[in-house]
């Protein structure tokens, strides 16, 4: 990163800003907005906007590498400290990210690059999230849910719906428990009902029933259907090849809730390991606080990602999501060269064309590659072209 080079991409941005007005959410005189530098994400927050005009017009202005704004509605947005701004309400929100996600890809480049092959996993995680838990187990509707490409490693899911907007940390913290599985009791899913036979039948999960006992139900029989997804689950070959024999009969048996079909000795780190295929993957605390943290900051939708120079872009609809290809949609700066010195380990692929791996090399590329390897800080912006 050099001054020049900031100044190049800070002149782009401004340019991109130019052409794309109209970026407000909704209530963005509501809103808290932070803004960061090349240095730090959020470098300066607690500013607010009266109108949309306003924002936009602070964005053509300053460029700046970093746009967020709070799921938060206050009333006064711009007071300090926090208590000042008298909370209104908040959205819901989930920061899905690619690097939680483990992918065969990340064998080859570690955890530092993200590739297209990490960006679609992401992308199976966000459905994961929308189609099997926001909108079945907690009756959102698909209009209420907006999906964001972050810009970089992953998306960003917002939700609207008016029976949410009040709710507390351990409240959201509880919703985020659910939807990445943490702290399920599997065990909680049996009862003896001891009135039938004298050992009692074990009454479990059916995959009729709602939330996490069927969706475990369910990916049992899934399972049962290959007896190599079944010893995948920790179901030793014996009881794997009995089931497997007997699939149509366990299939009734579990369909009502009977799981005394035959006996699986390690039962209940087959449901442990059966959760953990379905649940949304999510890693670290940063990303648990997005969910959790009801005055929580991300990235304004179709703005600029200083990280990469593409666009956090929102996507018109759940339905888009499938055909989205962040690395060619979210590209920002289509226009022109630029000349950098380049240092890069892994083959860039952007735009469906392949930059690189460069070793100290000076080289002329389209100007999203040469501001996205800059932003990484692969790169020194050498001349404008
Ligand atoms: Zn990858």
């Amino acid at each position: 990163m050099s001054e020049a080079g900031n100044k190049i991409v800070t002149e782009l941005i401004k340019g991109y800003y130019r052409f794309h007005r109209g970026l407000s959410p909704d209530r963005v005189e509501q809103r808290e907005f932070a803004f960061g530098s090349f240095e730090s994400k959020i470098a300066f927050r607690h500013i607010a906007f009266k109108r949309p005009a306003d924002l936009d017009k602070y964005l053509v202005e300053n460029g700046p590498p970093f746009a967020d704004y709070s799921a938060a509605y206050y009333r006064f947005p711009d007071a300090r400290p926090m208590e000042r701004k008298e909370w209104l309400g908040s959205e819901l929100r989930f920061d899905i990210d690619a690097n939680d996600i483990p992918t065969q890809c990340k064998l080859d480049h570690g955890k530092e690059w993200i590739c297209e092959k990490c960006l679609v996993a992401a992308k199976e995680e966000v459905t994961k999230l929308v189609e099997d838990f926001l909108v079945p187990d907690f009756g959102f509707s698909e209009k209420e849910i907006e999906v964001n490409f972050s810009g970089n490693r992953g998306y960003h899911v917002h939700v609207r719906d008016p029976r949410i907007l009040k709710l507390g940390a351990q409240a959201r913290e509880e919703i985020s428990d659910y939807v990445f599985g943490n702290g399920i009791d599997t065990d909680a899913f049996f009862k003896v009902d001891a009135g039938v036979g004298a050992r009692g039948k074990q009454l479990g999960p059916s995959p009729s029933d709602g939330g996490w006992r069927g969706k475990v139900a369910k990916a049992f029989l899934e399972a049962t259907l290959s007896k190599e997804a079944m010893t995948s689950l920790g179901i030793d070959k014996d009881t794997a090849s009995w089931i497997f024999r007997h699939h149509d009969a366990v299939r009734e048996q579990v369909g009502m809730g009977n799981w005394d079909f035959h006996p699986i000795p390690n039962r209940q780190d087959v449901l442990s390991t059966l959760l953990h295929t379905q649940e949304v993957k999510q890693g670290n605390k940063i990303d648990r606080n997005v969910t959790r943290e009801p005055s929580h900051l991300i990235r304004l939708p179709n703005t600029i990602h200083g990280g990469t120079g593409l666009v956090a872009r929102k996507l018109p609809s759940m339905a888009a999501l499938g055909a989205f290809e962040p690395l060619k949609d979210a590209i920002a700066f289509g226009k022109g060269e630029l000349r950098v010195r380049a240092s890069s380990k892994y083959a860039l692929v952007l735009n469906g064309q392949t930059f690189g791996p460069y070793k100290e090399e000076a080289v002329t590329l389209p100007t999203y590659a040469a501001t996205y390897l800059y932003l990484k800080g692969l790169a020194d912006v050498l001349t404008a072209r």
